[in-house]
């Protein structure tokens, strides 16, 4: 009886919260509180260094890009809520609102090596989504380059250069799309109008 009583009560706090997310999510809000970062920028980068680093290589045989959320509990530590797969030159972020957990930065990977694409900076996309919603986002590139999306002075800085990160066996440099190494929403509006997508 006891136990049936608990079961209900656990099942209706799960709904209400899932109902709580999904009218927020409806409202276009974010799906958690704003609360300061405990952990410091470089740790939050050394850790989306390895997880990136640990998926570039399935991210090249598989020609997909993976992308996650970095989370921070009460206490600083750091996690990866859940790992998405996407395709060759798209991902969506899974986010679940969670009471103490704090969304701290996006990251995603490229996928492999494509003379299709110019892929070894950031998109307009990437740059503008993690401006909205509020967070830094790291990026790794087939050719391994390493890059920082710093949301608050809404620029792109590349953390490191080719082979840094693991790199793709069939990688190889495209002159036409050597990338800067910081870029705005003007200057990678530039770079999109006037580099041409195949190398
Ligand atoms: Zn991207």
């Amino acid at each position: 009886m006891n136990l049936s009583r608990n079961n209900t009560l656990i099942l209706a706090a799960c709904a209400v919260a899932w109902v709580l997310v999904v009218i927020r999510i409806a409202q276009h809000e974010p799906v958690y509180e704003p609360r300061e970062i405990v952990s410091a920028r470089s740790d939050v980068q050394q850790y989306a260094r390895e997880q990136l680093n640990a998926l570039q290589r399935r991210s090249f045989s598989e020609g997909r890009e993976f992308c996650g959320v970095i989370v921070e509990n009460e206490t600083g530590e750091l996690s990866t809520m859940s790992v998405s797969e996407g395709d060759i030159a798209s991902c969506q972020y899974e986010y679940n609102g969670q009471a103490g957990i704090t969304p701290v930065a996006s990251f995603h990977t490229h996928g492999g090596a494509s003379i299709r694409y110019d892929d070894e900076a950031p998109s307009l996309q990437d740059l503008q989504s993690d401006i909205s919603s509020r967070m830094d986002g790291y990026l790794a590139t087939p050719g391994g380059r390493f890059w920082r999306i710093d949301w608050q002075s809404q620029t792109a800085n590349l953390i490191c250069g080719e082979g840094c990160l693991e790199q793709d066996p069939e990688y190889s440099p495209c002159p036409a799309h050597e990338p800067e190494t910081q870029y705005d929403i003007k200057r990678l509006q530039k770079r999109f109008r006037d580099t041409p997508s195949r190398c």
